[in-house]
């Protein structure tokens, strides 16, 4: 048996979402659709505002409404560190451990099997940064796999020229986690920034 249209279009928009299955998906359109109206105008609202009005920070990429974004406006914070880092939601996570440096946010996911396409990757206001002279440190935060790898170093040797220091998160075995499950990579990542005991 069919869904009435309209519903069934907000189930497929709502399908379009990561993480959202069909049932899931159903699920939300039923709840939403028994909402008062008001609730919906302003789910809607609220995307279309997000949409429209969030856009990449000009120097670091961190999502935003105000150009430059809090974090490069921050007087407080130091300039002197770059994390970079892949995604706003990756920003938001260092954050909370204290980290007070400056961030660089990609933005994108990497599927950077060949290597053309690192050129694709607008990395200009990092690049400008560096050449200023005020950067002493770059700290690598890209997610630890095959992509994440190439990316690193090709960041990494593009600090290197201008003579910046480079470093990068000690990836560890997750807490709880028991090692002869830990993949290789991260064992070995847990190695390198193994810290005196
Ligand atoms: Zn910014």
């Amino acid at each position: 048996m069919r869904l009435a249209q309209p519903l069934e279009n907000l189930i497929d928009q709502l399908l379009k979402l990561p993480t959202i299955g069909p049932k899931s998906a159903q699920r939300l359109a039923l709840y939403i659709i028994k909402q008062p109206p008001q609730e919906a105008k302003q789910l809607a609202e609220a995307i279309l505002k997000a949409r429209n009005n969030i856009f990449p920070c000009s120097q670091c990429g961190y999502l935003t409404d105000v150009d430059p974004c809090n974090i490069c406006r921050d007087e407080n914070r130091d300039s002197s560190v770059i994390c970079v880092a892949e995604e706003a939601s990756d920003v938001i996570a260092i954050d909370r451990t204290g980290f007070r440096g400056k961030y660089f946010v990609l933005n994108r996911q990497f599927h950077l099997l060949d290597n053309s396409r690192l050129d694709n990757i607008d990395i200009k206001p990092f690049t400008d940064q560096l050449a200023a002279g005020t950067v002493k440190e770059v700290v690598l935060a890209l997610n630890p796999d095959i992509d994440g790898e190439v990316m690193s170093r090709y960041i990494a040797g593009i600090a290197a020229e201008q003579g910046v220091k480079v470093t990068r998160l000690a990836h560890g075995i997750p807490v709880g986690g028991a090692i002869e499950f830990t993949d290789e990579i991260t064992l070995r990542r847990a190695l390198e920034g193994r810290k005196e005991f």
